[in-house]
């Protein structure tokens, strides 16, 4: 069953850091920081409009949720016990920075009822980090990461393709020790650079070297794949589509179907594999629900095959793994 989420933003609030692509009221399309009571009447509104909610999470995103006062972030959890357990929702997700992780407040979220924590990990290379003033290092992570794990809860990394200063060494280094980490799941972000950030500033001054677009598309399809192929499930790729950042991006990779896009790459190699010297012709299997992916956004793949003098069609096999392919 597909999980979903009843997405809490909690903007800026109680960071005390400025990290370099970060404006939190873009983010979140937000400024005002929830109340308990109205936390309540999301969830009371969103489980009575819910057809099925087992596997559903409230989760709080946006800022640094260990990061607020103690006393708010405990409003915020109390705010949702009503709504969590037996024929209501499955459990409480939160995010967070990795320096804000302590044994005291791990034990806090355990007696709330929170299952999942999501740490900003955004790089695993420190001068990366560094030049995005992030204010932690990839050691920050490691560590956190193996707390969060001792305590039972499910663990998931945040990852940012294209920061300033990464070169793509920096990001397949920061694939391969996420991997290492071993997180249950990953959110894959490609930089969107936004207005009224010290990224902006980086950009408009020229100062700011990018990667094309085609590259971070290609780096964000082999991360996915990676992850994928070692268990760890790819719970985002791309940045939501909204109006805010729409309307506040001064540049970067944000495309409103980037997951579809990075897919399509995914099959589009896959299926190169078995393409030969001799053979115009090919049908390949993928599973059924990943027909759309394989044909890729607006029939990319088809016709990327076709201008090199290549048919192919695509079939549907229900016992084919995701992103795998079969020639038949
Ligand atoms: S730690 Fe998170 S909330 Fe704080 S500035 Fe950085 S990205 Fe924004």
């Amino acid at each position: 069953m597909k999980h979903a989420n009843i997405s809490i933003f909690i903007p800026h609030i109680g960071c005390p850091h400025k990290c370099s692509f970060c404006d939190q009221r873009t983010i979140s399309g937000t400024q005002k920081a929830p109340t308990g009571a109205e936390v309540r009447e999301i969830c009371s509104k969103a489980l009575a409009e819910s057809k099925s909610h087992e596997n559903t999470e409230i989760a709080f995103f946006g800022g640094s949720f260990t990061a607020i006062p103690k006393s708010y972030m405990c409003e915020l959890l109390s705010a949702v016990q009503d709504f969590i357990g037996d024929g209501k929702f499955k459990g409480i997700r939160i995010s967070t920075r990795p320096d804000c992780i302590t044994s005291g407040i791990l034990d806090i979220l355990k007696e709330y009822g929170v299952t999942s924590i999501e740490l900003g990990a955004q790089s695993m290379v420190n001068h990366v980090l560094e030049a995005n003033e992030r204010g932690h290092t990839a050691e920050d992570v490691y560590k956190a990461s193996d707390l969060i794990k001792s305590y039972g809860f499910e663990l998931g990394l945040q990852m940012m393709i294209g920061l300033y200063e990464s070169t793509a060494d920096d990001e397949l280094e920061t694939m391969e020790r996420i991997i290492e980490i071993r997180p249950d799941t990953v959110r894959i972000y490609p930089v969107v650079v936004l207005k009224n950030t010290k990224l902006g500033e980086f950009y408009q001054s020229g100062s700011y070297r990018m990667f094309t677009f085609e590259q971070v598309v290609n780096m964000s399809s082999s991360a996915m794949a990676e992850f994928e192929r070692n268990g760890i499930r790819v719970i985002k790729c791309g940045l939501h589509a909204s109006e805010f950042v729409e309307k506040d991006m001064l540049g970067g990779f944000y495309h409103p179907a980037f997951r579809e896009l990075c897919e399509g790459l995914i099959y589009r190699y896959n299926m190169e594999y078995y393409i030969n010297e001799t053979d115009r012709n090919y049908i390949f299997a993928v599973n059924s629900l990943c027909i759309s992916k394989a044909v890729g956004q607006k029939k990319s793949n088809i016709e990327y095959f076709s201008r090199q003098g290549i048919d192919i069609k695509i079939i549907g096999d229900g016992n084919i793994p995701k992103y795998h392919v079969e020639l038949r």
